[in-house]
């Protein structure tokens, strides 16, 4: 199967590097030859890191050579599936699905890894909504084993099977969402790391005791304080808005600090701050 990858950045990349380690032919296109680079190095940088650890069973060079750069959609007309992991603006990937179902030949998937534009709206700007769907890759694709499927309104079951099928050709787990702010994942999560926000700016507890009493309270991985900080503070904030917003409910109200935090630039581990310092 022929794949095309938009967006060369931290997920399509990525998105790109798990296409090809299932054998998959992959064309990445970004803007630029600068960005189309910049995810090629960082794919060779996370295959070098696999094939030390034993995880890949080819080497890097073959893996790397299966995906293709390049700055045109034309490069990847003749894909049997797009996934589209260009940055999250809405007008932005309206302009790309149009100009996707003008150049990919017709009875190709298109599928969006957005995290919060819907996918109604995104199929709308097509003339094949029911090949439009929803295939959101978690960060880092290549270490995440979930991919949550979102079936729009227009979204056919042939469409849905086909990208459950090459998810797990791709070794990942499909959780099936209806098109629903924050869909699955990120719906149940982004209230829970809102309060962990809330009962500190309430001063109930230090950042250490927050994390610390969901850790070892839990069993979860990681503190919520600092996953929200390795998703990025803007990230969580702008989720939060959506579910805030989508779902008019206002239980999901982002806590005042997140603002304060975004508007001071402390953006988490990408800034080199946010609840905690970075070196
Ligand atoms: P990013 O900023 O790292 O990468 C986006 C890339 O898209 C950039 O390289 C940019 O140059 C490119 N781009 C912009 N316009 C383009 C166009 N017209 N054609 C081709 N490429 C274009 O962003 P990201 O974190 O990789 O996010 C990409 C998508 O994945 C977003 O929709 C986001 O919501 C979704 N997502 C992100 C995460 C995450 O944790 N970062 C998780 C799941 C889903």
């Amino acid at each position: 199967m022929k794949v095309l990858v938009i967006g060369a950045g931290q997920m399509g990349s990525g998105i790109a590097q798990v296409a090809a380690c299932a054998g998959l032919s992959v064309t990445m296109v970004d803007i630029s030859d600068q960005a189309v680079q910049r995810g090629q190095v960082a794919i060779a940088g996370s295959l070098a890191k696999l094939s030390e650890k034993g995880k890949l069973s080819e080497e890097p060079a073959l893996i790397a050579a299966r995906i293709v750069g390049a700055t045109e959609l034309a490069a990847g007309a003749d894909a049997q599936l797009v996934i589209e992991a260009a940055s999250e603006n809405v007008e932005l990937k309206l302009d790309l699905f149009r100009r996707l179902d003008e150049t990919v030949q017709p009875a190709a998937i298109l599928a969006s890894n957005t995290s919060s534009i819907p996918i109604g709206r995104i199929a709308a700007a097509t003339k094949r909504p029911e090949l439009v769907c929803g295939m959101h890759f978690m960060n880092p694709p290549p270490l995440m084993p979930l991919v949550e499927v979102i079936r729009g309104l227009e979204s056919s079951d042939e469409t849905i099977r086909a990208v459950k099928a090459a998810a797990e050709a791709m070794g990942k787990t499909c959780v099936e969402s209806v098109d629903s702010p924050g869909f699955i994942a990120n719906r149940i999560l982004l209230p829970m790391l809102n309060e962990a926000v809330f009962v500190l700016a309430e001063g109930i507890g230090d950042r250490e005791a927050i994390d610390t009493a969901m850790k070892l309270g839990m069993n979860h991985p990681m503190g919520p304080l600092a996953l929200a900080d390795l998703i990025g503070l803007d990230t969580c904030l702008a989720v939060l808005e959506v579910l805030h917003e989508g779902l008019g409910d206002p239980k999901y109200r982002p806590c005042p600090l997140w603002r304060r935090y975004v508007e001071a630039g402390r953006l988490g581990r990408k800034s080199g701050r946010g609840f905690y310092e970075y070196a």
